[in-house]
């Protein structure tokens, strides 16, 4: 079962980008869009984690983490803040008021999705989702370290995160598009033939242990991670 992440955020193009990254790395995803529905939400359907923006219209951010640490049912549901950059002060009223961890916009989903795993970890083993698995390829995400076949792959950090993008959804086809958001983020612009150049990388790294070429090249569509 996936753990289900609630979002409460009231800019639209924000909770795309949530969502969207949330659902790409394999959650279920809620939507509040201010603090009372937050509560609500959070009280009848007790998610696995709620990622709060700090900015909310009737409550704010903070209010909504005090209020959902008095709460019986959400005392114990872990909070990442959205802070904006700079306040520093809110980082640590943040987590006076009972965030486990804050991220700071804007960030990069990448980023996001790391700080999301490292407190479902913390908070329930059984979330701690350690390592991938596909074929003869694991990624343990702790020690962020590959193995082929029992044999060390060495990889740069984009290779990396590329790496484990498509391992999170094995034979998904990821588009161009989709990698440069999830590995690269939205802020930044990198051209699409740059997502080829660190799939040939990725590519290189993996079949120099002597497996199979695992990596499909969709013409025109993207690429996944696939035994075809
Ligand atoms: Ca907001």
């Amino acid at each position: 079962m996936s753990p289900t992440i609630l979002i409460v955020e009231d800019e639209p193009p924000l909770i795309e980008v949530l969502r969207y990254n949330l659902e790409s790395a394999g959650f279920a995803t809620l939507v509040a869009t201010d603090g009372e529905d937050a509560l609500l939400l959070a009280a009848e359907e007790t998610p696995n984690l709620i990622v709060l923006d700090w900015m909310l219209p009737k409550l704010s951010g903070i209010d909504v983490c005090r209020r959902l640490r008095e709460a019986k049912a959400t005392k114990t549901v872990p909070i990442i803040m959205l802070t904006a950059r700079g306040e520093e002060g809110d980082k640590i009223s943040g987590l006076d008021a009972g965030a486990d961890d804050y991220v700071v916009k804007p960030f990069s989903p990448s980023e996001l999705i790391a700080r999301v795993r490292a407190v479902l970890r913390r908070s329930d083993p059984k979330f701690g989702e350690e390592k991938l698995d596909y074929a003869d390829i694991t990624v343990d995400l702790v020690a962020h370290k590959v193995t082929r076949a029992g044999q060390p792959v060495h990889l740069g950090p984009t290779e990396y995160r590329l790496l484990q993008t498509l391992m999170e959804r094995p034979t998904r086809v990821f588009s161009r598009e989709q990698l440069l958001d999830l590995v690269w983020g939205r802020d930044i612009y990198v051209e699409e033939r740059t997502v080829d150049v660190h799939v040939r990388r990725l590519r290189k790294a993996l079949n120099e242990t002597g497996g199979a070429d695992l990596i499909r090249t969709i013409r025109r569509g993207g690429y996944s991670i696939d035994i075809g």
